[in-house]
């Protein structure tokens, strides 16, 4: 089976509601999969590059990122 990798629920991401607009789950991927342009953007994963480790789902206060 493939790994589970993780996905953004845009419905539930706000970066507005995060602090200074930055995305506190970024600084948990270690390998950069998880990226945000700029403060205040939604962020975005590399999706193929997503070992599926969860540090990101835990990260997120909203309950935005899921694994799949
Ligand atoms: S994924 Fe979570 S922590 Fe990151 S910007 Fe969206 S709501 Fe904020
Ligand atoms: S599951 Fe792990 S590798 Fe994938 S985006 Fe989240 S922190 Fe990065």
């Amino acid at each position: 089976m493939p790994k589970p990798k993780a996905v953004i629920d845009y419905t539930r991401c706000h970066p507005e509601r995060c602090d200074t607009g930055v995305c506190a789950a970024v600084a948990e991927c270690s390998l950069g999969v998880l990226r945000q342009g700029a403060p205040w953007e939604v962020p975005y994963t590399l999706q193929d590059f997503c070992v599926g480790c969860g540090k990101c789902r835990i990260a997120c206060p909203f309950k935005a990122i899921k694994m799949v």
